[in-house]
């Protein structure tokens, strides 16, 4: 996926109350080298981020990704993002994309090292075609995060609630999982929780009943994952926060893996137990997640 539009931010100004924040940002060639080797988020993953999916030119849910990079930003130490200034970026990005999917990245890192401030940038590209997985569906195992429900807590400076940089064991458990013979892979934590994919939320559904694991046991909480919530809610259906044993996956009538770019995809097998895959309500969602949304 080439880059199509990178532009740095200047953080030093975030304090700052104005209108207008254009003079804070410096486009850049996003085919050419634009950060120093002294970046702490290349050394050291330190920082964190965020990905937005676009639909025709419109991103979608931008006052919650901000929300969560200030969360994850709060969890990291780092200087509270100013709002505004993050959402002309996203503006000046969305300008850029194509029609059809792209994917805005918002990254906020540590800065270079011994350097006086972090280092903040936005990239616009055109987004994968999802469209063959979210008719399929995906095929998962179940991995152990190596974490008990109450890590997060207990010690915070695992970062578990945060979407940092350092997403090296996400794609180890991708490749993990591939390895099993599955696409995804749901983790659990070592107490026997269910928790969330590598890249997505996980909703299961029981009857009428839609069920997703608390965002309290160090776990993200999907901006997908609410906007579903809001869609099924609307649509009558009850939909809940709760504690999940692993013993509960089998008796899942329906499980979505679901996230801001690849949207909703349905579960087909956990570890090799067949699910049964709900097309049309999978078709419904991504209609309505791929629908204009703020
Ligand atoms: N959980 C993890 C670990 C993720 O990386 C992601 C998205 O990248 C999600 C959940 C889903 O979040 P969202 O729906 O906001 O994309």
């Amino acid at each position: 996926m080439t880059q199509r539009f990178a532009l740095m931010i200047d953080p030093a100004d975030a304090a700052a109350e104005r209108t207008d924040y254009a003079d804070t940002f410096t486009m850049v060639d996003a085919s050419a080298p634009a950060l120093s080797v002294g970046e702490l988020s290349t050394q050291r993953g330190d920082g964190v981020f965020e990905s937005i999916g676009v639909v025709d030119k419109h991103a979608q849910e931008v006052l919650p990704h901000l929300e969560r990079l200030a969360h994850s930003a709060r969890l990291c130490d780092l200087p509270e993002p100013n709002r505004e200034q993050w959402r002309q970026a996203i503006a000046a990005a969305e300008a850029a994309c194509g029609a059809g999917e792209s994917v805005i990245k918002l990254i906020l890192s540590r800065g270079v090292e011994h350097g006086p401030t972090p280092t903040a940038w936005v990239t616009a590209a055109p987004a994968s075609d999802f469209s063959a997985v979210r008719e399929r569906g995906v095929r998962v195992v179940t991995l152990d995060r190596g974490y008990d429900l109450s890590a997060a807590e207990r010690a915070p400076w695992l970062l578990l609630g945060a979407k940092t940089l350092s997403y090296a064991v996400n794609m180890a458990a991708l490749r993990e999982a591939r390895r099993r013979g599955a696409d995804d892979a749901i983790f659990l934590s070592s107490d026997g929780f269910v928790l969330e994919a590598p890249t997505a939320s996980l909703i299961l559904r029981f009857g009428d009943r839609f069920v997703t694991p608390a965002p309290t046991g160090g776990i993200l909480h999907g901006t997908t994952q609410l906007s579903v919530y809001e869609y099924l809610s609307g649509r009558g259906f009850d939909v809940e926060y709760e504690r999940i044993a692993a013993s509960e996956l089998s008796r899942a009538d329906a499980a979505w893996l679901v996230s801001s770019v690849r949207l909703a995809v349905a579960v087909t097998a956990i570890d090799d137990v067949s699910v049964v895959a709900d097309r049309e309500l999978t078709q419904q969602l991504n209609a309505y997640l791929l629908s204009p949304r703020d």
